[in-house]
C-alpha cells in the first residue's frame, strides 16, 4: 500500500484524532480491510482527554461490544451505569427490574485516565492500522475518493499521506474541518460546569447515578472506577460571579443544597476542582468529497445531557459501516459518505434540537415539564424517560402521543385523587396553579 517515497505514503483511510471517535473509527474500519494511518497530536499512549464527566450512555454499549472493550473497560473496574433523576415533581426512578428483568440497559461510567488508554491500545494494535503519535494534521487537500494530507511532526518534519477518505476526528475545534470548509454553527450554553473526584461518598442506589434537574441549575453524583465518585454542577451563567468569588465554596454550597444531598462531610475530595466556563453547542455537516467528520469534530454538545462520548463511538461505527463497501471497490464512495451524512442527520438532529433548547438555561417549556412531572409519578413513563436519556430510544420514538396522553392522564389522575396536603398531592398542585400556567 505505501507505494509513496519516504515523504509520501498512501492509505485508505486517514484518520486526524485518535480519542474516542478516531481510535473506535480506525479498529472498525481496518477490521473491514482498510489500510488506516491513525494520526494524533498528542505523543504519549495513555494520553487522555481531562475536560470530561464520562457518564458513557447506554446507546453506545452495543459500539463498545463490537469493539471487544466491554470486558476491558469492566476489568479496569468500570461502572455499569443507571441513574434516577431528581425534579421537583419527585424522583424519576424506573423500575429498572421489573420493566427490564435483573439486568437493565447499561452503558459505562469509567474515567478517561482509564478509558483513553484502553481504546487507544486497542486501536494501535489493529492489524491495519498505522499509528502515528506526536503528528498534528496541518494541511488538506481533497476531493471525489481522494484526500492529501500533510502532517507535521513536534520535530518539525512534515509528511504527505495520501488516501481515498480522510476523517477528522479531532474533536470540538476540529483542524480537519476548518481545512474542509465546514464551519460549524455553534450556540452559546447558558451554564457553566465544574466538577471534582471524591473518594468515600456513598450514595443510597449504591452504583446507581444521581442527577438533580433544579432548573435552571443541574448537579450529578457519578460513581466511577477506582472507586470514586465524580461530583457535578452545571449553574446557569447567573452564578457565574458567585463561582469565580470562591469556587470551592461556591460548588460545595450548592452540592450541599440539593435534596437529599451526597454526603460531603464524611467524603473526601480526591482532586482539584475542575471547570469550563464556555462549552457552547457546535454542529458540521458531517462530509465532503473524500471527507468526513466523526464525533465532536461533527456535532459537540452541552455536556448536560451526556451523549458526546457515546456518540463519538457510534458516528465512528455508523461512517465504517457506511463507506466499508465503498473502500471494498463495491460502491463509489460519494454514495457511502452520502449514507453516513444521512444516518449522523437521523440518529443526532431531533435530539440536538432539544439538547440546545435545554442548554439555554432558561424555564423548560410546558411539555418538557409535562412529561417530567408525569414521569415523576408513573413508572411506565420514567422508564420511557431513561430509554430515551439513555439514547437507546430517539427523541422523534420518545415524543409520541400515547408519551403525551399517558402523561396528560397521569397528572389529570394524580390533580384529582390526591389530597393538596399530602407530600405528592403538593407536587401534583404545582400542576394546577402555577408551574403550567
Ligand atoms: C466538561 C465536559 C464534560 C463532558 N462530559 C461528558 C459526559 O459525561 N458524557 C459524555 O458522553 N460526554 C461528555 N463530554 C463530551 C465528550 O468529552 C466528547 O464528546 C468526546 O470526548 C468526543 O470524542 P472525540 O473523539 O470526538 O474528540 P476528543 O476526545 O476531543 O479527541 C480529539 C482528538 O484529536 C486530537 N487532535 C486535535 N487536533 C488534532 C490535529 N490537528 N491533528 C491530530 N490530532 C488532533 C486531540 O489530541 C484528541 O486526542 C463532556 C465534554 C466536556 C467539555
Amino acid at each position: 500500500v505505501n507505494s509513496g517515497g519516504p515523504h509520501e505514503r498512501c492509505y485508505d483511510v486517514v484518520i486526524a484524532g485518535a480519542s474516542l471517535a478516531g481510535c473506535t473509527a480506525a479498529i472498525l474500519l481496518a477490521r473491514r480491510g482498510a489500510s488506516v494511518a491513525l494520526v494524533e497530536r498528542r505523543p504519549q499512549l495513555d494520553a487522555y482527554k481531562v475536560a470530561c464527566t464520562h457518564f458513557i450512555q447506554a446507546s453506545a454499549t452495543p459500539t463498545i461490544r463490537r469493539l471487544g472493550l466491554d470486558r476491558a473497560i469492566e476489568a479496569a473496574g468500570g461502572v455499569r451505569n443507571s441513574f434516577e433523576l431528581w425534579t421537583r415533581w419527585g424522583w424519576i426512578r424506573p423500575p429498572y427490574g421489573r420493566v427490564h428483568g435483573p439486568q437493565p440497559p447499561y452503558g459505562y461510567s469509567i474515567r478517561r485516565q482509564t478509558l483513553d488508554p484502553l481504546l487507544r491500545r486497542l486501536a494501535v494494535e489493529t492489524p491495519g492500522v498505522e499509528a502515528m503519535l506526536g503528528r498534528s494534521v496541518i494541511g488538506l487537500e481533497h476531493g471525489h475518493d481522494w484526500a492529501r494530507v500533510r502532517v507535521r511532526a513536534s520535530s518539525g518534519r512534515e509528511q504527505e499521506l495520501r488516501a481515498r477518505l480522510a476523517v477528522g476526528a479531532d474533536g470540538r475545534d476540529s483542524a480537519v474541518a476548518r481545512l474542509a470548509r465546514l464551519p460549524a454553527r455553534r450556540t452559546v450554553n447558558g451554564r457553566f460546569i465544574y466538577w471534582a473526584y471524591y473518594r468515600r461518598l456513598a450514595l443510597p442506589g449504591g452504583t446507581r447515578a444521581r442527577f438533580w434537574h433544579l432548573d435552571p441549575d443541574v448537579a450529578y453524583a457519578l460513581p466511577n472506577d477506582g472507586g470514586l465518585t465524580l461530583l457535578v454542577v452545571m449553574p446557569a451563567l447567573t452564578r457565574l460571579p458567585e463561582f469565580k468569588a470562591d469556587r470551592v465554596e461556591a460548588f460545595e454550597r450548592l452540592v450541599g443544597g440539593l435534596a437529599e444531598h451526597p454526603p460531603l462531610e464524611d467524603a473526601e475530595r480526591d482532586s482539584p476542582l475542575l471547570g469550563q466556563v464556555s462549552v457552547p453547542n457546535a454542529r458540521r455537516q458531517p462530509v465532503s468529497p473524500g471527507v468526513a467528520l466523526v464525533g465532536d469534530a461533527a456535532l459537540a454538545c452541552d455536556p448536560l445531557p451526556g451523549v458526546g462520548c457515546g456518540w463519538a463511538m457510534q458516528s465512528a461505527e455508523w461512517l465504517a459501516n457506511s463507506v466499508g463497501p465503498s473502500l471494498r471497490g463495491e460502491s463509489e464512495l460519494e454514495r457511502g459518505l452520502a449514507a453516513y451524512a444521512a444516518r449522523h442527520r437521523a440518529e443526532t438532529a431531533h435530539d440536538f434540537g432539544l439538547i440546545r433548547l435545554l442548554s439555554c438555561a432558561k424555564p423548560p417549556r410546558l411539555s418538557w415539564r409535562l412529561l417530567l412531572a408525569a414521569a415523576a409519578h408513573d413508572e411506565e413513563l420514567a422508564a420511557r424517560l431513561m430509554a430515551h436519556w439513555q439514547r437507546r430510544v430517539r427523541l422523534v420514538d420518545y415524543l409520541t402521543p400515547g408519551t403525551f396522553a399517558r402523561s396528560a392522564a397521569v397528572l389529570g389522575h394524580a390533580g384529582l385523587v390526591r389530597d393538596r396536603r399530602s407530600p405528592r398531592a403538593g407536587n401534583a398542585s404545582l400542576v394546577r396553579d402555577s408551574t403550567f400556567p
